[in-house]
């Protein structure tokens, strides 16, 4: 059948009239059930062998475009669309996003899932179905307040499906699980599934005010919010139950799929490899252990062993505060029947090393430490076949510092699988008109093979190729100019260059080094010196709401937005805007409108970044410290086409390892970072924003800067200047934009996941 038959024929069928009779929502809604109908006659990707990719998060963001896409019939709908006046992308604005993760490695998460389709390989990625998932960012009076967010609809892409199981905690609390799934289609491939768990007696309603719920009603509130609050006990124990809420069910799921299939369970490690996102699932290991051996009959050595042959694990920080410790007796309360099981799997390395390693030895590689603090990352080391890192220089810092005693240990299990990021989301559907002029100029390979874009080098001195390619990003800042100002009410000049920084709000991303320099560019205009052209900063970044100075740095920057584009003296050169409740369709406009990509984390302290992926391929330049993928970028464009400064990792290590950074000798020794840093708190600041808050970021700064801003500030200032001199050298900087756009295949998600595959999964 046509597709413009099905489609009217749907619309009788959904609503009894014609498709040009439709209202936005309606004809969104149509588009949804046509692309689930389009589901059903593809095939499920089967095998064998799997993987079960398990996370917390998964950021998939919109579906309706991506889908369309990954169907094959995009381009033929919109053309039907476009002639009842309507587009797709038009279209998708009534569709909700998806709420299921927070920041970079959700996202990753997601690419990784459409990756697995696309390349066809067998797999299930593994969640749950959180219903107001990560807050909702709005702003008032300068400050973050977190609402909840309300994502999932009634015919929504969820498919509910007959799937159930028990899960039992500690507390005596039994609840019944439901699953949901969400099809993820290749690009011209089959589906995979990513099954959601969710709760049979949640209890939406005991959401009041906020974000506020009572922490304790767990039979009611396990898949609420995503990452609840854990700045006390009862939501440290929360993100317990929900942990082994997700792994009790994927255990339970993978042993009933072995079973269905006729598979003998002592042979799990031939059919399933468990890939562990992060350690939030690391309790899948010992559940699966209690189950085979609890219910199956196994021996405990037969069930450690075929267990620690089927799991891998991902690292995704450094950052000691981001490794999950969970004290026993928090284990004790929540999953008892773990703890006999957890501690058997502490005693065996005990043992293992009782004659070959000293006591301090054994306690920097231990499960359970001298605190009785159980270390989620030492479990999957110890009992997984493989751990990696997510960028060659997290990888190397793995090796060589954070984890060198396990290094030493296992050196046969560490390898780096250095992130991507999927071209069809990230290229083909949110800049279409690039992907478009990239197929006619060198043919639609680079649409399966990503370095194939490498074809593009070769008109790297043809101004009518270079024009095109700044026309393009000319036309997506003008759209981002006119979503900004509905949306955010400050109207941009799209003449200007967008610098632009968007990512979680973390005191290791650095936005207060990018704030500090926006004061000193201030300072600059006000004392008579100003820019050739207009600079436009923007953000966009969501704070943990328990983290105080994470918020304290979103303050800072809305006051400076504040004071800056209220003043006519300075607004012409200068402007900041801090957009709202950054997401992935909010990245999907930003990223093709931006000129300068800001990735200034101090340096060893990003495991590798996917943004920064995100812009190269959208035509940006990088400013960056040499840190996690930046390090590849510089590698792959060379010297010529990024900007690098700062302190190098080794440097950083070192500070840390002598303790002998101290921030205010560099702010008493520097009248630029004095001056930046002291605007803080100063009068102009002080009338616009709150004293409680910047002066309790002023005195982080001072006192602590833990993350070593005012190191790298000057260089910031200095690195940032050339760049924006260099781009009024229009040849020069459209030629860079060609070159980041030709070696950004390398990064595509494809080549991630076959990666994995290849040394990992084996599939
Ligand atoms: C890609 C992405 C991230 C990760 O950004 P980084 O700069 O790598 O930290 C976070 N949030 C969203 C919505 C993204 O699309």
């Amino acid at each position: 059948m046509k597709l413009e038959t099905r489609l009217e024929k749907l619309s009788e069928t959904m609503y009894k009239k014609p498709v040009k009779a439709l209202t936005k929502k309606e004809l969104c809604q149509l588009l949804l059930q046509l692309s689930k109908d389009l589901c059903e006659d593809k095939r499920v990707i089967d095998g064998y062998r799997k993987v079960y990719y398990i996370s917390a998060e998964f950021l998939v963001g919109k579906l309706l475009s991506n889908n369309l896409i990954n169907l094959g019939v995009y381009d033929e709908l919109e053309e039907i669309l476009n002639t009842y006046g309507f587009s797709i992308s038009e279209l998708e604005e009534e569709e909700p996003e998806p709420s299921l993760g927070n920041g970079g490695l959700g996202r990753l998460a997601a690419c990784f899932m459409d990756s697995i389709a696309t390349l066809g390989l067998p797999g299930e990625g593994i969640g749950l179905n959180y219903h107001f998932g990560l807050f909702k960012q709005v702003f008032k009076d300068h400050l973050q307040m977190a609402e909840k967010n309300d994502w999932i609809e009634k015919n929504g892409w969820l498919k509910k499906t007959n799937v159930s199981f028990n899960v039992t905690f500690g507390g005596g609390e039994k609840v019944v699980s439901t699953l949901y799934d969400l099809d993820v289609i290749g690009y011209h491939n089959g589906i995979v599934k990513l099954h959601l768990f969710d709760l049979e007696s949640l209890d939406e309603g005991l959401v009041k005010k906020g974000i506020d719920f009572d922490k304790t009603a767990i039979d009611k509130n396990l898949t609420l919010f995503l990452y609840p609050d854990d700045s006390d006990k009862a939501g440290n124990l929360l993100r317990i139950y929900q942990q082994y809420f997700m792994v009790s069910n994927a255990a339970q799921l993978i042993i009933k799929e072995m079973k269905d299939k006729g598979y003998d369970l002592y042979e799990l490690d031939k059919h399933a490899v468990i890939q562990i996102n992060d350690t939030h699932p690391t309790m899948v290991i010992p559940e699966l252990i209690r189950i085979l051996t609890q219910e199956e009959g196994f021996t405990m050595e037969d069930a450690v062993q075929v267990v620690s042959r089927s799991v891998a694990y991902t690292n995704h920080t450094i950052l000691s505060e981001a490794l999950e410790k969970w004290p026993l007796s928090y284990l004790e309360q929540v999953v008892p029947q773990l703890v006999p099981i957890i501690k058997e799997l502490h005693n065996r390395i005990e043992k293992k090393h009782r004659q070959d390693m000293t006591k301090e030895e054994r306690a920097a590689i231990s499960i359970i430490d001298g605190e009785d603090r159980v270390h989620m990352a030492h479990l999957d080391i110890h009992y997984g076949i493989s751990v990696n890192g997510v960028a060659a220089i997290h990888t190397d810092i793995l090796k060589n510092t954070e984890l060198h005693n396990f290094y030493q240990l296992y050196p046969e299990k560490f390898n780096n699988k250095t992130n991507g990021i999927t071209f069809r989301r990230w290229l083909l559907s949110c800049n279409r008109e690039l992907a478009a002029y990239l197929d006619d100029l060198i043919g639609t390979d680079y649409r399966k093979d990503a370095t194939a874009l490498e074809r593009l080098l070769k008109y790297r001195n043809d101004p009518k190729v270079l024009d095109r390619l700044s026309e393009i990003k000319m036309k997506h800042k003008k759209e981002l100019t006119a979503f900004i100002e509905k949306n955010e009410g400050v109207k941009l000049d799209p003449d200007s260059i967008f610098d632009i920084q968007i990512k979680r709000m973390h005191e290791y991303k650095r936005q207060q080094m990018n704030a500090l320099y926006i004061i000193h560019k201030y300072l600059e205009i006000k004392g008579g010196k100003k820019p050739k052209r207009p600079i436009t900063c923007i953000f966009g970044a969501k704070a943990a709401p328990a983290y105080v100075i994470a918020k304290d740095i979103i303050h800072l920057l809305l006051v400076l937005q504040e004071i800056i584009n209220k003043d006519p003296a300075v607004s012409p050169y200068l402007k900041v805007v801090f957009v709202t409740n950054y997401n992935v369709s909010y990245a999907e406009k930003l990223i093709p409108a931006c000129d300068i990509s800001e990735q200034i984390s101090l340096a060893s302290k990003e495991a590798s970044g996917t943004g920064n992926m995100k812009f190269m391929l959208n035509g940006a330049v990088t400013l960056g410290t040499d840190d996690g993928a930046n390090v590849e970028i510089h590698g792959l464009v060379g010297d010529d086409n990024i900007y690098i400064f700062g302190a190098d990792s080794d440097t950083v290590i070192d500070h840390y390892k002598k303790a002998d950074y101290v921030s205010k000798k560099l702010y008493e020794k520097s009248k630029v970072i004095k001056e930046a840093v002291d605007f803080i708190v100063s009068e102009k600041a002080l009338k616009v924003g709150h004293k409680e808050n910047l002066e309790r970021l002023y005195k982080e700064l001072l006192n602590k800067d833990w993350f070593m801003t005012l190191l790298d500030l000057e260089s910031y200032i200095k690195r940032k200047d050339e760049m924006l001199a260099d781009f009024e050298d229009r040849d020069k900087w459209k030629k860079m934009m060609l070159v980041n756009i030709a070696k950004a295949g390398f990064f595509s998600s494809d080549r991630t996941i076959e990666e994995y595959n290849r040394d990992i999964w084996k599939l």
